[in-house]
């Protein structure tokens, strides 16, 4: 039997031993699902409008001359933020159930939201050169047992929540550098994250990026808060 044929098989009856359910609200569902149709559906969409730098999105028509509230007043280091879902309600509880529940199976239902954002216009067509990661810090990353490439964190940052946006950017301003022997020079850089929250992140990471020769950095996110 194949390796894939035993994993198969193995599934196939840990399915009996847990029958799939909805990490929700724990009605059957189908294998290889993680939410039954009913909290899917609860699930918020980002549908324009919205802004096209970092995907905030608006009520209303927008006129010819909104300028958007998030982007005002500061300069974000990245072309372009992507996000398909917004950071609520079901999004945000499997988003953090992933994160500090060690819930390692909700990177299905992450994955899916983060490919969303990867189909949006603003990144579709597009050809990257690499893939980066938002790095974790040291301490984190030995906790979660990965190891990340190219960008590395090298001060710890207090967690961001408590802080307004001018103290965010302060806050995570020498954060991140280049690994040693890490070239973006003339590369086009499509940076990953779980969630965009003001952006002040992902403008860091792009910002040493940029400062190290990359030529463009667009950023996908699995949600947006
Ligand atoms: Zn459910
Ligand atoms: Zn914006």
């Amino acid at each position: 039997m194949s390796a894939l044929a035993k994993f198969n098989r193995l599934r196939a009856i840990a399915s009996l031993l847990y029958p799939p359910a909805c990490t929700i609200c724990s009605a059957s569902v189908a294998a290889g699902e993680y939410l039954c149709a009913e909290c899917d559906a609860k699930i918020t969409r980002i549908v324009p409008p919205f802004c096209a730098k970092c995907s905030e999105p608006f009520a209303g028509a927008i006129s010819s001359a909104f300028t958007c509230a998030n982007c005002a007043h500061r300069t974000l280091h990245f072309d372009a933020a992507v996000a398909a879902y917004r950071s609520r309600g079901i999004v945000r509880r499997v988003m953090l159930d992933f994160k500090y529940g060690r819930q390692i199976h909700l990177r299905h239902p992450v994955a899916r939201w983060l490919l969303a954002a990867l189909d949006d216009e603003r990144l579709r067509s597009r050809r990257f050169n690499i893939i980066i990661p938002v790095p974790l810090h040291p301490a984190r990353e030995r906790q979660r047992g990965f190891n990340q490439a190219a960008l590395e964190r090298i001060r710890y940052t207090t967690t961001q929540t408590a802080f307004d946006r001018a103290e965010r950017m302060e806050n995570l301003h020498g954060a991140f550098r280049l690994r040693k022997n890490a070239d973006v020079r003339d590369l086009h850089v499509l940076l990953i994250d779980d969630v965009l929250t003001t952006g002040s992140t992902l403008s860091e990471c792009a910002r040493v990026l940029k400062e190290a020769g990359a030529r463009s950095v667009h950023a996908a996110t699995a949600a947006r808060a």
